[in-house]
């Protein structure tokens, strides 16, 4: 019989188990803050369990981790990327960047991604599987264990559109923000998303406090049908209206954001039906200055990059250029990609 990975299991599926070994049901909350508090890897670890149990864990479950192939670090910005292993020899990448006070973690939710976004390397690759829970919540708790930095924020920036596993990646979020485990403020854990419209709207009825972000790189549909293709079934209009819902319904405030590209949505133009776009939507633009992945774009001019922003500045938003970090070890937003 196959062994049941505890590590992705909630409480009520840890209570489950327990209570199917014929266990007591505090011994899940006991397993819970073993796994995602304590980070153990092993049952042996576990003290306030007796013996017994112990072997009985053991016989019939385990705890999974990623393995640990490589980690760079950036010699421009604190940037650390980490290349991990899941148990069929797949690879993902998660980005830990220091930004006083916070310390940013950017997990991957997918090995790959099928949404094709013709700017970005992850989009390169076409999906090759989703994770599970387990293996998202374990970028956090691997990078921690290596590192033994407490991580403050978590952000699904990394490989993968989010809203395109759903279910996992709202089981992971409630695992991270859970006070027995890892205990990450809800606010502090933003889903990034390329506009899946359905998914955004049940997003905002199930009512959820993880933060939200919306890329939204173009101001026509024309162009951001070319540059990210379910902009075709979900065009720009539609998205708003979605993000408008979303705010409208939880009260929260929602991050828009935008990668700048020479010659393709830097225009003044540009900044000027964005600032239209957005009056009446409670939410935040970050403009994201375009990072090399190789392929026909290009990062607009400083010049131009200011240009834009002081054009958008009028708005009663608040905007940001956001200079990734990582660059040089191609960790930045859109670099993230597993040749092979
Ligand atoms: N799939 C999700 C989250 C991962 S991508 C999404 O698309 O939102 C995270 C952010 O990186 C997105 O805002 C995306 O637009 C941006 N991005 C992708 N490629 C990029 C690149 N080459 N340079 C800068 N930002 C990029
Ligand atoms: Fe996927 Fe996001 Fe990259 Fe688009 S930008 S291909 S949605 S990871």
């Amino acid at each position: 019989m196959d062994k049941i990975n505890l590590k992705g299991l909630d409480l009520t599926e840890l209570r489950e188990y327990v209570m199917s070994l014929g266990e007591e049901r505090f011994r899940a909350q006991q397993l819970f803050s073993w796994i995602y508090d304590k980070r153990a890897h092993c049952f042996e670890a576990m003290t306030n369990i007796s013996k017994a149990l112990r072997k009985k864990l053991s016989e019939t479950a385990k705890i999974s981790t990623l393995k640990l192939v490589s980690s760079q670090n950036s010699s421009k910005d604190q940037t650390e990327k980490f290349l991990f292993q899941l148990e069929d020899g797949l690879c993902i990448e998660s980005v830990l960047m220091f930004d006083p006070p916070r310390t940013t973690l950017c997990i991957s939710s997918q090995v790959g991604c099928a949404i094709d976004c013709k700017f970005c390397a992850t989009g390169l690759m076409g999906l090759k599987r989703q994770l599970t829970a387990g293996e998202i919540v374990d970028q956090l708790l691997m990078v921690q264990n290596l590192t033994g930095v407490t991580v403050s924020n978590v952000v699904f920036m990394g490989m993968g559109e989010p809203f395109h596993n759903y279910d996992n990646v709202i089981k992971a979020s409630v695992i991270l923000s859970d006070t027995l485990g890892p205990n990450l403020a809800k606010r502090r854990i933003v889903i990034s998303t390329s506009g899946l419209v359905p998914k955004i709207l049940r997003f905002a009825d199930e009512g959820h406090k993880y933060r939200l972000a919306i890329s939204l790189n173009a101001t026509t549909d024309k162009v951001r049908s070319e540059i990210i293709p379910i902009n075709k079934k979900w065009p720009i209009g539609e998205l708003l209206n979605a993000g408008k819902y979303y705010t409208n319904k939880t009260g929260e405030r929602l991050t828009f954001e935008y990668v700048l590209m020479l010659g393709i949505n830097d225009s003044v133009e540009d900044a000027d039906r964005l600032k239209i776009m957005v009056q009446d939507i409670l939410c935040k633009i970050n403009l994201i200055p375009y990072n090399s992945t190789g392929g026909k774009y290009r990062r607009p001019t400083k010049d131009r990059i200011l240009r834009f922003y002081e054009r958008m500045a009028s708005l009663h938003a608040p905007v940001m250029i956001r200079w990734s970090k990582g660059e040089d070890i191609d960790a930045a937003c859109g670099q993230l990609a597993i040749n092979g």
